[in-house]
């Protein structure tokens, strides 16, 4: 059998794209990963589908670990012949009990690698503004657990020579401890004037930075109500404000929920993280695929009898180019007919298939796909092709057939409601912990208001954003007040509404 292996992969400080490659890759091969409480959830995307995923809290409660167990799990696994990913938060060198699992796998005689990650204690003060070394006060930094300091008589900590310590002192693990330490340092002679700061949940969209005198940080952090995890730093690294470049993105502490399909939402998820947003996950529907029914195939046969095909989702390109891929047939199918997209991503996705789109509209609805694409060219006599939704409007087709085209319609998908967590979000509703709604399709806003009252949603101090006129239109009619409708009908065009929403304030 297979001798197995493991990596200690550090899952970085928080947000999922600060993994390094080498860890993504290990995640890749991995046929069990054994993960911590610290470690994102979101790097399991990188699992293969059939990879026995275990997660292993630490602290006390259901389904917890002892780290003996954790032990004795690694040794079984890698001796089943497994590569196996022990997915450590921040790095594994850095107070994570690693030389217990390393001293069992030695023992066992089972070969391992450490994949190095990016530790909380440098990425939480980066995220903060906070320059750990700097020439002219901070020659040197150190990492501190601040646990030790609960049991003082065996610590291992000299408080006497940290008290003196004349560069950033950075500690881990110490929200808990946070007055025992300050006390701890000026008792041993630290000015009470030094600067401090906490630095919790770091680098994600919930960061909070809590900024003051040695001595007054732990009241100031108990009124903030800050929890672990966190990072405390101490010392003349710690600044002003200006540098907080995280927490002074556009959008940064706004719960955004957002409504498109499963796949959908975790591309636009993205967008709102880059903008410094909370993305709120509420999938209101499902995209089924209608390639296999017969109107597909046969107009597929003969689609190369078209002068114009017209895609009017990114979605709508990648089923279609799942389906003749099934088929065994490229994009040569398409023949010499020309292509229109109606916006920047479905011709983007097009161009991901090696397709350069002939036209795109400069405004991306339907309507004015028509009217371009007539004002563009003739199309009197021509076959134009609609490859869709079976559930888009009808005004396409008429503006087309206006202008004397001979119209063929086809569905390439369906949208279904998805049901989302209808009662968590209410409770979040409730508690205040949103701020925007987001819509990019009617379809979303449909499926979304059969399972959340409008009422709820009307009541509450949240403003609701439209990506286009048809989008805002179902939403009136939904009796829904529409607080912002895009200008530019993009998911990016819908953030920037939101945003000019805190320009104007
Ligand atoms: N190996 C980890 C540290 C594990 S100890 C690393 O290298 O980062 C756990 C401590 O790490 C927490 O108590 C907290 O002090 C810190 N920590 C981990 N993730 C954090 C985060 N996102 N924000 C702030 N502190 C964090």
């Amino acid at each position: 059998m297979n001798k197995g292996y493991v990596y200690f992969v550090g899952a970085g400080p928080g947000r999922a794209d600060l993994i390094t490659v080498r860890g993504a890759d290990a995640l890749k091969k991995a046929d069990c990963i054994i993960y911590d409480k610290l470690a994102n959830p979101a790097l399991l995307k990188f699992a293969p589908p059939d990879a026995e995923i275990i997660h292993v809290p630490k602290r006390i409660g259901n389904g917890s670990f002892t780290q003996q167990e954790i032990n004795r799990l690694l040794v079984d696994k890698a001796s089943e012949g497994k590569t196996v990913v022990r997915l450590k938060g921040g790095d594994p060198c850095i107070f994570g009990r690693l030389s217990e699992e390393l001293a069992v796998l030695l023992e066992a005689g089972i070969d391992f690698e450490i994949v190095p990650g990016l530790t909380a204690g440098i990425a939480g003060p980066a995220y903060a503004g906070i320059l750990l070394t700097h020439r002219d006060f901070s020659s040197q930094v150190t990492f501190v657990t601040g646990r030790e300091a609960e049991g003082k008589q065996q610590s291992n900590i000299d408080w006497h020579l940290l008290a003196r310590f004349s560069g950033t002192i950075v500690f881990y693990m110490g929200v808990g401890n946070l007055s025992l330490i300050a006390d701890m340092l000026i008792e041993n002679g630290m000015s009470p004037d030094t600067p401090s700061a906490v630095i919790a949940d770091a680098t994600f969209p919930t960061q909070k930075v809590t900024k003051a005198a040695l001595s007054d940080i732990s009241d100031k952090c108990r009124q903030q109500g800050i929890e672990p995890p966190a990072i405390i730093v101490i010392g003349n690294a710690v600044g002003g404000e200006k540098l907080n470049w995280f927490m002074q993105k556009p959008l940064f502490g706004k719960n955004i929920v957002i409504t498109r399909d499963i796949a959908g939402n975790a591309d636009f998820a993205a967008m709102v993280i880059d903008r410094g947003g909370n993305p709120v996950e509420f999938p209101a529907i499902k995209i089924k695929p209608l390639t296999h029914k017969n109107e597909f195939v046969r107009t597929l046969a003969k689609i190369t009898e078209y002068h114009w095909l017209i895609f009017t989702s990114a979605n709508g390109v990648s089923i279609f180019f799942d389906a003749i891929k099934s088929l065994n047939k490229d994009a040569r199918v398409f023949g010499s007919a020309k292509i229109a997209a109606i916006g920047e991503r479905t011709a983007d996705r097009l161009s991901e298939f090696g397709i350069k789109a002939d036209f795109v509209p400069a405004v991306f609805t339907s309507k004015e796909l028509g009217l371009q694409l007539i004002a563009h060219t003739n199309l009197q006599g021509k076959k134009v092709l609609l490859l869709r939704s079976d559930l888009a409007s009808d005004e396409l087709v008429g503006i087309l057939q206006k202008a004397k085209a001979e119209v063929k319609n086809v569905a390439l998908y369906t949208i279904t409601q998805e049901k989302g967590e209808s009662n968590r979000l209410a409770e979040e509703i409730s508690a205040g912990r949103i701020d925007w709604f987001t819509f990019a399709s009617p379809s979303s806003a449909n499926s979304f208001f059969k399972q959340v009252p409008v009422d709820l949603i009307n009541s509450a101090k949240v403003k609701i954003a439209s990506i286009g006129p048809v989008t805002s239109e179902r939403l009136q009619t939904l009796d829904v007040k529409v607080d912002v409708t895009a200008e530019d009908h993009t998911l990016e065009g819908l953030l920037d509404a939101i945003e000019n929403t805190y320009k104007s304030i």
